[in-house]
């Protein structure tokens, strides 16, 4: 999981929340654990398991581009779109957030690029391990939405020795769930397959 970030003014949560999962991706853990998540929901293919993702996420060398853009109206806190390969949007309207935040989009987000670009051994252009649009009970647990929150939880336990102050401030992050976003169509390809 490789991402390139040249915004000529970057985000610093998201330059530390792109170093940190440079980081877990080299980590036989980090992969061990995504293939041994529970399976996922909202599969247009059932062969998807976490095992086979997790194996297309590894194999994807090609890095990610992430690009700023803004759109007020909108919910989604990114998106990547079948016109535009490889690049990762990122809503500035929800700059304001955590490193944690950030690693768990970013991720989820990764996942839905291999769905879309690199998916070696799968389709490529269609997504058969996305989510709904809209929030249901079963999106939580699709593979976008809990990959991101694996990642998220794998940066809690990697800065749960610091500080006390600052651990309060992390252990009070609410869950991926609770963080807006991927509720509108346009975190969705623009175009229809
Ligand atoms: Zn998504």
């Amino acid at each position: 999981m490789e991402f390139i970030y040249n915004e000529t003014k970057p985000v610093q949560e998201i330059v530390d929340a792109i170093a940190f999962l440079h980081g877990a991706s080299a980590m036989d853990g980090f992969w061990d654990g995504i293939a041994q998540l529970p399976t996922f929901t909202q599969l247009t293919d059932p062969t998807c398991t976490p095992a086979v993702i997790s194996r297309r996420m590894r194999a994807c060398t090609t890095p990610a581009r992430v690009v700023h853009y803004t759109d007020e109206a909108s919910t989604a806190t990114a998106y990547v779109t079948t016109g535009d390969r490889f690049v990762l949007h990122m809503n500035m309207k929800y700059r304001r957030r955590s490193e944690a935040s950030f690693v768990n989009t970013l991720a989820h987000e990764f996942v839905h690029v291999v769905d879309c670009f690199a998916d070696v051994g799968g389709r490529n252009g269609s997504f058969e391990y996305g989510h709904s649009r809209r929030h249901n009970s079963e999106r939580p647990d699709s593979a976008p939405y809990s990959i991101g929150r694996f990642a998220q939880h794998w940066w809690t336990l990697a800065n749960q020795h610091v500080p006390e102050q600052l651990g309060v401030k992390i252990f009070a992050e609410p869950l991926a769930e609770d963080f807006l976003g991927c509720d509108t169509g346009s975190e969705y390809p623009e175009e229809g397959f």
